[in-house]
């Protein structure tokens, strides 16, 4: 349970301003997150690590001579922006390009690459490899779909020891990936996490009982038993992870980093006992441990629960990890101090100027400003319900995400259209907010959905419905080129293009677009409740598919709301598009 709070909404700000407050030694910060406040000598590879708020020490405890040069912190449980992730990057780069590493999640897959596309077409190198160290997302055949936990770690220090003995960007690469290659985890949870202002837990296990296989946002576990004691969970995690060695590597006389890993309320205690058996049965196992951590390095807030990382070194790797390093959360050996850097050279935010639309396309403006507020209405009043399915086999936060995205979206909206925008501008200013401040996978989703529209908008003249078809068709094709899902797969996706395809055919038949939308929306609506009758195969639903069986994918259904709610909109008589 999380007791103390302000404002939820203004919860993980509100931690990273204290955070940086109490260590400003090491972190300053940024635009998205946080930048080592010392001295990083030009021509140092930067590597960037990121993801949601709610994991500390990951990600902002691990930025510090010997670790990461910055970190991008996005809301709690959910995956920083794209913009968030490029002002981090910007701001850190010593001209020698970014190295990108963070936990392999959909959400942050998404918006790391669209960082790192932009970072390359402003002629900043950069490169990336995500962590996927828990044996239990995925098998070892699609090793590339498992989701990173607190392996986290040795990728980081690896990327980030390799970065500051001078070498470049392709080398820092190679050597991540090797550790990477080389780091398995395994976890078990005895109770879920509660966000805060959350009235329930993500999940919960009940009394008496273990999760076995947990992801870190409370993505519930693969199998269930009775809690075991000390030794015989010892016995579980050292199995799991002596079941699959990485390829190359003898265990016998192999030298391995155990990472015992507190996920937020555990004691040290129970997890010095539960150790105590580890190193017993990994020494028995003919393993030599070497430098062995236990504590807590990537958390789920208040999670019970612990998971075993396996490290198994190279030469090079344990020279690597040899290294001094001094971090807010991490501190090994003894660190030479860097001077502290001058004055913040933070990213610059561009100007806001805002070039005014025609007549018509600003009475168009307060059409996209009223169906904004719309949206927000709908998911506000359905926020509780997207949660609760999105925790049956995701994360739990696609309600909080969507109301985040969809109020950023209209304040900007609102904002933009008062400063007589068009109706392209006002709409695509909502739609960087929205994806800036929704995190997660949705959140950037949602940012192409409503960019794509607003450019058939235009800031001229008024679009007919067919208009306003191509931009939403253009907008399923955008999703799908982002987030390479099909129909089919259980996403968004599936209420996206009935939607598109209904709204298409009835426009081009001559239908108003009151009437052309409502159709469409009814369309998107059967679709999204038949999605309960699917396998999730994208996103973090994926690694619980089975649990998701007979509920509905909460993106296709928050689509549907959104159009059903705009079709009630547009029929309620503001239809001045056609
Ligand atoms: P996150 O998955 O990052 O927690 P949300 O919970 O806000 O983000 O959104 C989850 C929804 O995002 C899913 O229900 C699904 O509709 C949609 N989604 C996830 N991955 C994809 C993808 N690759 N393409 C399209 N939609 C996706
Ligand atoms: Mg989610």
């Amino acid at each position: 349970m999380t007791r103390l709070w302000n404002d939820p909404a203004d919860f993980a700000d509100e931690m990273i301003d204290g955070f940086v407050a109490a260590n400003a030694r090491s972190v300053r910060r940024v635009t998205g997150g946080v930048v080592r406040s010392t001295v990083v000598p030009e021509g140092q590879v930067a590597v960037v690590i990121g993801g949601g708020s709610g994991h500390y020490p990951a990600f902002g405890g691990m930025v510090g001579q010997g670790l990461a040069h910055g970190a991008a912190m996005g809301n709690l449980f959910a995956s920083p922006s794209a913009q968030q992730i490029h002002a981090v990057a910007k701001t850190a780069d010593r001209g020698a390009g970014v190295f990108f590493s963070y936990g392999n999640y959909a959400g942050d897959v998404l918006n790391f690459d669209a960082a790192q596309e932009r970072l390359r077409a402003e002629g900043i190198e950069a490169s990336t490899v995500a962590v996927t160290d828990d044996i239990s997302s995925a098998s070892i055949a699609e090793k590339h779909k498992r989701r990173g936990i607190a392996g986290d770690l040795t990728v980081f220090r690896s990327a980030s020891a390799a970065a500051e003995r001078g070498d470049d960007l392709a080398a820092v690469s190679a050597i991540a990936a090797r550790a990477n290659e080389r780091t398995r985890s395994f976890g078990v949870a005895f109770s879920g996490c509660t966000l805060p202002g959350a009235p329930e837990p993500l999940f919960t296990v009940p009394a008496g009982r273990m999760a076995v296989g947990l992801g870190i946002h409370g993505e519930q576990g693969i199998d269930e038993t009775d809690i075991p004691t000390a030794d015989e969970l010892a016995a579980l995690l050292v199995e799991k992870l002596l079941a699959e060695i990485p390829d190359g590597v003898e265990i016998s006389g192999a030298r391995v980093i155990p990472i015992l890993n507190g996920l937020g309320s555990l004691k040290y205690e129970e997890m010095f006992v539960v150790y105590r058996r580890i190193a017993q049965l990994l020494e028995d196992a003919g393993i030599v441990i070497v430098d062995p951590h236990v504590g807590e390095y990537c958390t789920s807030f208040d999670m019970a629960g612990t998971s075993l990382t396996l490290f198994w070194l190279d030469d090079e790797l344990e020279q690597l990890w040899d290294t001094p390093v001094d971090a807010p959360a991490y501190r090994r050996g003894s660190v030479v101090a860097a001077a502290q850097a001058a004055a913040a050279v933070d990213v610059a935010t561009t100007e806001d100027v805002i070039a005014p639309g025609d007549a018509d396309s600003q009475e168009l403006a307060q059409l996209v400003r009223a169906a904004l507020q719309t949206i927000v209405d709908t998911i506000d009043e359905h926020a509780d319900e997207l949660g609760r399915i999105d925790a049956i086999a995701g994360d739990g936060d696609h309600g909080i995400g969507m109301r985040r995205g969809s109020h950023a979206a209209l304040a900007a909206g609102i904002h933009a259209a008062e400063a007589g925008a068009g109706a392209r501008t006002t709409l695509a200013r909502a739609a960087d907010a929205w994806a800036d401040k929704a995190g997660g996978t949705s959140g950037a989703l949602w940012g192409v959905i409503l960019h794509t529209v607003a450019v058939r908008l235009g800031d001229t003249g008024r679009p007919d419905a067919q208009a306003v078809a191509s931009g939403i068709a253009d907008s399923a094709r955008g999703v799908q080129d982002y987030g390479k899902a099909e129909v089919g797969d259980k996403t968004m996706v599936d209420a996206l293009v009935p939607f598109s395809s209904e709204l298409t055919t009835a426009a081009d038949g001559g239908a108003s677009l009151t009437a052309s939308w409502t159709t469409a929306a009814d369309a998107a609506t059967r679709a999204a409740v038949a999605t309960a009758d699917l396998l999730p195969r994208m996103g973090r639903a994926r690694s619980h598919g089975e649990h998701a069986i007979g509920t509905p994918d909460p993106g296709a259904v928050s689509l549907a709301l959104i159009a059903t709610a705009i079709g009630e909109l547009l029929a309620a008589g503001k239809d001045t598009a056609s």
